[in-house]
C-alpha cells in the first residue's frame, strides 16, 4: 500500500529522521497562513502517489506571499501528469507547505527487498534528485548497491559501505549513519517493500535531511499496521480496481486495448504473455477466481468495458472448479445487462465444455470462438491491429 509523502514523514518522524518543518492543507487560505507560521521561503508540493512530481510542476518553490498564493492556486485542483501517473494525470486535493531550506548537495537513498540476493538491499547514490532515473542508465556505476542479510540485520560495515560509497563528508557520517540505521528499522518494523528518500540533501549547514519520502507497505502485511490501513487515501484508488475488490476480482488496470477475462492468475499472466505475443497489449489483468459464478463473470465484464481503452475482450477458461456452463452463463447474462459492444473472443476447455458452448452458440450472441490459446491470441489480435 503506498501512501503519502507528508505520512511517510510522519513515520521518518517517529523514527527520528530529519524532515524540514511543515503542515498539509486543502485550500489557499490554508496555505498561505502554514506559511506565515513556517516563514519564507516555502516550498509547495503536491500529494499524490506518484513521483516525478517536481518536473510536472507539482511542487514549487515560494520566496513571497503573491508566490505562496501563486502556487497554493497553480497546484490545488491540477491534474498532475508526471511519468508515473499515466496520460490521464491525477488531481491534487492536498499539497504540503514546508519550510525551505539551503540545499548543498541531493543525495538518493532507498531500501528494497532484493529477490535475487534474498536480501534487504540499500541503494544510494551521490547523484540524487529529479534526474535520478538517467543516472541508472547511463551511469550505473555511480548507484551503490549494499545487500544486508535480513537475519543479521544492519551492521557498522554495512553503513561504511555505504558511506565511503558516497565520499560522504566525515563531518556527515554521524548523521548520516544514524538516518540509515534508523530507516532500515522502519524498513523492517513497517514491512516496507520500499523506502525512498529522494533526494536526501545535506544543507548549507552541514545537516542531512529527507526532502521528499516515499514508503510503501505489504500490502499483506495491514493485519498489523492499524496506523497505516488509517493512512488509506481513497482518491487515489483506481476507480475500477475499487469496483473489482468488492466483488472479490482480482483487477488490474493496465495500458492495452485488450480486455482479458481468465480464471487463475497463472493463467492470467500467460494469457497477458500470449497477447503480447501476438503484437497486441493487455488493458488489463482479471483472474474472477477458481470459484467464479455467473455473476462474478458478469461484474467482471462490466468492470472491463468500463475502461474505454478496451477494443475486444478475450476470455479464456480452463473450467476446473469453473465449469465451462457456469462461465456460458455467466457471459450469456453479462450481455442481457450490459453493452456488449466490443468482439469477444471466447476459448474455453475443461469441465462441462460441451455444454459451455452449447449455451454459447444458442445464445444468439456473436463470440469468436479459438480453437486453442494460440488461436485465441492470433484472432484478437487481428481484431485490434
Ligand atoms: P518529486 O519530483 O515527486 O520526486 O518531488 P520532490 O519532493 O523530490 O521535489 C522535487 C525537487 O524540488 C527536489 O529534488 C528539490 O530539488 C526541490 N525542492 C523540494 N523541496 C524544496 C525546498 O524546500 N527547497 C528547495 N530549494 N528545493 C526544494
Ligand atoms: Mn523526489
Amino acid at each position: 500500500m503506498k501512501i503519502h509523502e507528508y505520512q511517510a514523514k510522519q513515520l521518518f518522524r517517529k523514527y527520528d529522521v530529519p524532515v524540514p518543518q511543515g503542515d498539509t492543507s486543502t485550500d489557499r487560505q490554508g496555505v498561505v497562513d502554514i506559511a506565515d507560521k513556517l516563514g519564507l521561503p516555502v516550498a509547495v508540493k503536491a500529494q499524490i502517489h506518484a513521483g516525478g512530481r517536481g518536473k510536472g510542476g507539482g511542487v514549487k518553490l515560494a520566496r513571497d506571499r503573491a508566490e505562496v498564493e501563486a502556487a497554493a492556486d497553480a497546484i490545488l485542483g491540477m491534474t498532475l501528469v508526471t511519468k508515473q501517473t499515466g496520460p490521464q494525470g491525477r488531481l491534487v486535493k492536498t499539497v504540503l507547505i514546508e519550510k525551505g531550506v539551503n540545499i548543498k548537495k541531493e543525495l538518493y537513498l532507498s531500501i528494497i527487498p532484493d529477490r535475487e540476493t534474498a536480501s534487504i538491499t540499500i541503494v544510494a547514490s551521490q547523484d540524487g534528485g529529479m534526474d535520478i532515473e538517467e543516472v541508472a542508465e547511463k551511469s550505473p556505476e555511480r548507484i551503490i548497491k549494499v545487500p544486508i542479510n535480513p537475519l543479521i540485520g544492519i551492521q557498522g560495515y554495512h553503513l561504511r559501505q555505504v558511506m565511503f560509497g558516497l565520499e560522504l563528508d566525515s563531518v556527515l557520517m554521524k548523521s548520516f549513519g544514524k538516518i540509515l540505521r534508523s530507516l532500515y528499522t522502519l524498513f523492517v518494523d513497517y514491512d516496507c517493500s520500499m523506502v525512498e528518500i529522494n533526494p536526501l540533501i545535506v544543507t548549507e549547514e552541514n545537516e542531512v535531511i529527507a526532502l521528499d519520502a516515499k514508503v510503501d507497505i505489504d500490502s499483506n502485511a495491514l493485519y498489523r499496521h492499524p496506523d497505516i490501513v488509517e493512512m488509506h487515501d481513497p482518491n487515489e484508488d483506481d476507480e475500477a480496481e475499487a469496483e473489482a475488490a468488492k466483488y472479490n476480482l482480482n483487477y488490474i488496470n493496465l495500458d492495452g486495448n485488450v480486455g482479458n477475462m481468465v480464471n487463475g492468475a497463472g493463467l492470467a499472466m500467460a494469457t497477458m504473455d500470449i497477447i503480447k505475443q501476438a503484437g497486441a497489449e493487455p488493458a488489463n489483468f482479471l483472474d474472477v477466481g477458481g470459484g467464479a459464478d455467473a455473476e462474478m463473470v458478469e461484474n467482471g465484464f462490466r468492470i472491463i468495458l468500463s475502461d474505454p481503452k478496451v477494443k475486444a475482450i478475450l476470455v479464456n477458461i480452463f473450467g476446473g472448479i469453473l465449469r465451462c456452463d457456469v462461465l456460458a452463463q455467466g457471459v450469456v447474462q453479462a450481455a442481457g445487462k450490459v453493452q456488449l459492444n466490443v468482439p469477444v473472443v471466447v476459448r474455453m476447455e475443461g469441465t462441462n465444455v460441451e455444454e459451455g458452448r452449447r449455451i454459447l452458440a444458442e445464445s444468439g450472441m456473436s463470440l469468436i470462438n479459438a480453437t486453442d490459446l494460440a488461436d485465441a491470441a492470433r484472432k484478437i489480435a487481428d481484431i485490434v491491429s
